[in-house]
């Protein structure tokens, strides 16, 4: 074993199930929260996802603990990250918000008993009907992002004669070393320029039903340090305070947004941690740090508000998929000289069961549940099952090699860490394969399905013939 690749992922193995605060192994099998995934496989049709109610708690937990200088902090889970029912009840019960992106999303909101006052509604394209609907159940925050949006959400206003909550979303122009796609503070489509924030205000201030809390802002999403936030925060800083001074008005609130980033990598041999969004980079108490140290050079009685999406579900879910089939190919070069051989393992999760791992490259640890005490010394490739060339894993822990027991076989069950968010919610039924079924490990450790996974009659429900 002289391969650095293996020492440094044998090594996280052996952290996984003796150190980390989710996993250990019974029997060679590995167990989470206590519980045996192998036979979860059994149990459940896989590809299944399998949240802990504990970890979820976990991660509220660290994040309101983050902010306890400031204990006026509100914080509203981005519920796209994952929004299955039994998920948004354990965040419920947690006693935090719910920040939203679409009428859906606020109907559910409603639907697993949030009121109003803790519900947040944000989003680019707000539809006449959506917005009545936020006004007429008297939401905490429409966060405004454009000047067409403004005016809808005053004519709506004095029609219903309710007073619509807003807050301004403006782009701070801090650009952040995320994933391109992720960027949301910086030559991005949302929110309205820095500049136009005053005349939104002042418009705002002769709307006889709209009250304006503050300014919103959202850098961006797995962002993986601290300066962004800092930078960003005190733009809005700044601005705030102008505009309280300009117009001689006290701001209810400051909302800067999510993007706490998730480890993804744990270890720094696998690739660099300052250039590498799958590293975090930052915890929560960093995220919170950055901000606070700037609203309080403000004010210190000035609700902060915060949208953490990722950081919620991300680690308190694995996929478990079900190795299906096996081959090994050849790789020849053009004058049919053999390359080497492939080791070829298939599972039966394909991308639209978990569209990050190939759609962004999103890294995702992946270890032999069935065989979690063995070595993990031998390089596969792992592909899924779907009909496209595309249908495989590209970001293994060597390039596109993953490792895994020598001796995995067919029925064995994989597991991939931290698939908790944005998983469910991209699934699609790409070559008519259902998405998954949905479990969730209660507080007490029983598990129970929270959303099945989807049938036939599913499928063709949607087709008009
Ligand atoms: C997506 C989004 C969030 C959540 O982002 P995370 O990176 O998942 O924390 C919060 N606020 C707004 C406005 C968003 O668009």
């Amino acid at each position: 074993m002289t391969d650095q690749t293996i020492k440094t992922f044998e090594s996280l193995r052996q952290d996984l199930i003796n150190r980390d605060r989710r996993f250990t192994e019974k029997a060679g099998k590995l167990c989470f929260e206590g519980v045996e995934l192998e036979s979860l496989a059994k149990k459940y049709p896989t590809p299944v996802y399998i949240y802990s109610e504990n970890e979820i708690l976990r991660n509220i937990g660290e994040i309101a603990e983050a902010f306890k200088n400031h204990l006026n902090t509100k914080i509203f889970y981005a519920s796209k990250a994952c929004s299955v029912m039994g998920i948004l009840r354990v965040i419920k019960e947690a006693g935090i918000g719910i920040e939203t992106n679409s009428y859906y999303e606020v109907k559910k909101a409603l639907e697993i008993g949030f009121p109003g006052e803790d519900i947040v509604f944000n989003g680019v394209v707000k539809k006449a009907e959506e917005l009545e609907y936020a006004i007429a159940h008297d939401l905490y925050l429409i966060n405004v992002d454009s000047l067409f949006e403004l005016d809808m959400i005053d004519e709506i206003s004095r029609r219903l004669k309710k007073v619509a909550n807003v807050s301004v979303r403006v782009e701070p122009n801090v650009p952040s070393a995320t994933h391109p796609g992720l960027v949301t503070a910086f030559h991005a489509k949302s929110g309205i320029d820095l500049e136009q924030a005053e005349g939104a205000v002042r418009r705002i201030l002769d709307m006889p039903y709209v009250h304006v809390r503050g300014l919103h802002m959202h850098v961006g999403d797995q962002v993986p340090e601290s300066e962004p936030f800092g930078k960003a925060t005190a733009v809005l800083v700044n601005e705030s305070r102008r505009l309280e001074k300009l117009f001689g008005i006290k701001f209810d609130m400051i909302n800067v947004g999510g993007g706490i980033p998730v480890p993804y990598k744990y270890d720094d041999e696998n690739g660099d941690p300052l250039h590498d969004n799958m590293y975090a980079g930052i915890d929560s108490k960093k995220f919170a740090d950055a901000i606070v140290n700037e609203v309080h050079k403000w004010r210190e009685d000035v609700c902060i508000c915060i949208e953490p999406g990722r950081k919620v579900p991300s680690s308190a879910a694995v996929m478990l998929t079900t190795v299906a089939c096996e081959k090994t190919k050849t790789n020849y070069d053009l004058d049919g000289n053999v390359e080497c051989h492939v080791d070829w393992k298939f599972c039966d999760a394909g991308y639209n069961v978990m569209a990050d791992a190939q759609h962004y490259g999103w890294f995702f640890y992946i270890y032999n549940a069935s065989r979690i005490a063995e070595p993990h010394d031998h390089y596969i490739k792992l592909a899924g099952p779907l009909c496209d060339g595309g249908d495989y894993y590209h970001q293994g822990v060597k390039g596109e090699e993953y490792l895994l027991p020598a001796t995995t076989a067919v029925n064995d069950v994989l597991v991939f860490l931290d698939a908790g968010a944005y998983s469910i919610e991209s699934q699609t039924v790409y070559n008519n394969r259902p998405r998954t079924a949905v479990v969730l490990i209660d507080k007490d450790g029983n598990d129970r399905l929270i959303r099945r996974e989807d049938t036939y009659a599913d499928i063709l429900s949607y087709d008009i013939y």
